[in-house]
């Protein structure tokens, strides 16, 4: 039987300690130079000393493989490996243990579940996604559609940027099997109603996947009163290492589940012509998992479910309204995305008018702040929102005011210096 996990004490936004932006900023060690404004987190974020620490530790106490060792060593990297496990289905709050798979990224987890449930699909079965899904929640399933016949189907956007779930009940259709869907975009910040998208699935017997790589990074979840099937995300945008992620499935599911990657630790028995696997999360981590960083990741979750998410949530938002109201005065800035902070987290996308959004991170580089500037992976809704490309400002609980004002203060810097060389007309 597999071990019932406890709820989280408490309420998941229950202080654990109280919250201080620079205080906590003193605890990532990449942060270090005041003259850096990292705005990028919602590409990859810094890790505070506990992960770097627990990395350095694993490293040189019980750098070894997992599972079948029979030494010390052995002994302590699967100990360390299970506990990691532990940690993070305490984080989204999972029924149990066995139903965390580490994968190598939220890229490969979505890659696990279109392969492992697109095999039981027939033609003709239906796939809900949204026009706003990043590259990693649209070519998975595209190519599922091309292998098995199956039918994709896309939720538009309204002009700011959010899903329009006006269109759920035409879209999700009797043949829909599957409602896949990011659980905040990581380009204009806007967060699914999820309640809303699992009762319309759940009219027509339809699974729900959340693609949770942005909201992850903003506080512990909890799957169980999402009411979802499946979720993913991303160790690198959670304050742990690169190279690791989760997929958090319903036992149930997973069971009836086939591999996709095959190979070492995944399997029962194995003969010439055929093998028997293991019942989940190992059926699905075939070869020698992401170790070290699957226990960083543990080690990031735990220090994440440490904190007063209430407070943070106050500081990310009021941080968020003052770049909208930074945005708003400035000529010739549109955001692309909600121009409010409801129901939002700190991603705000933005075009300047007169310049890329590559040239426009570029200068921004100059004053310290770093920047995301591009399609951002989602080249549909670029498309669909009408522009080519934009700057990204994303938050987390250790950016401070001053992180804004070096934003506001270098947007106002190439304001003044006119439109970038490519983009003046000739006389
Ligand atoms: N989904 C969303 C919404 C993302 O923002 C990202 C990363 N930008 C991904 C999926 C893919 O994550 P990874 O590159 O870590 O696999």
């Amino acid at each position: 039987m597999p071990k019932r996990l406890q709820r989280p004490n408490g309420s998941h936004y229950s202080s654990r300690r109280a919250f201080d932006a620079a205080a906590l900023k003193r605890e990532f060690p990449s942060l270090a130079d005041p003259r850096l404004h990292y705005l990028d987190n919602a590409a990859t974020a810094q890790m505070p000393d506990a992960v770097l620490s627990a990395l350095h530790r694993f490293e040189l106490e019980a750098r070894a493989n997992v599972h079948e060792g029979l030494h010390r060593l052995a002994r302590a990297a699967t100990h360390a490996y299970d506990e990691a496990r532990a940690r993070v289905a305490r984080f989204v709050h999972a029924y149990s243990a066995d139903e965390i798979i580490f994968t190598y990224g939220a890229t490969s987890a979505i890659n696990l579940l279109a392969y492992s449930l697109g095999r039981l699909l027939q033609p003709g079965d239906e796939i809900l996604l949204s026009v706003l899904e990043h590259h990693s929640n649209l070519v998975p399933w595209q190519e599922l559609a091309k292998r098995r016949g199956v039918i994709l189907r896309y939720l538009p956007v309204t002009p700011d940027g959010r899903l329009d779930l006006d269109w759920l009940e035409t879209e999700v259709s009797a043949r829909c099997r599957l409602v896949a869907l990011s659980h905040c975009s990581n380009v204009t910040g806007a967060l699914t109603d999820v309640a809303r998208v699992v009762a319309a699935a759940r009219n027509v017997g339809a699974k729900v996947m959340l693609d949770g790589a942005q909201r992850a990074p903003h506080g512990p979840l909890d799957v169980r009163s999402l009411g979802v099937d499946f979720y993913v995300f991303s160790g690198h945008k959670t304050y742990g290492p690169t190279g690791v992620g989760v997929l958090w499935g319903r036992r149930e599911l997973l069971e009836a589940l086939p591999p996709f990657l095959t190979g070492g630790q995944m399997i029962d028995q194995v003969t010439l012509t055929s093998a028997s696997f293991r019942p989940p999360p190992r059926r699905f981590e075939a070869g020698t998992p992401p170790i070290a960083a699957a226990i960083g990741l543990g080690v990031a979750l735990d220090w994440m479910r440490s904190l007063d998410w209430h407070a943070i949530q106050h500081h990310e938002l009021r941080l968020t309204r003052r770049i909208l109201e930074g945005l708003a005065s400035m000529p010739g800035v549109r955001v692309v995305g909600p121009l409010d902070t409801h129901d939002r987290r700190g991603v705000i996308a933005f075009c300047l008018e007169g310049h890329c959004a590559q040239e426009v991170c570029r200068q921004l580089d100059q004053h310290g702040v770093a920047l995301r500037g591009g399609h951002h992976c989602a080249q549909p809704l670029a498309h669909a929102l009408g522009v080519s490309g934009t700057a990204r400002a994303s938050l987390a609980p250790y950016c401070l005011d001053e992180d804004i004002d070096a934003l506001l203060e270098g947007l106002e810097h190439m304001l003044c210096s006119g439109p970038s060389p490519v983009h003046r007309r000739s006389p």
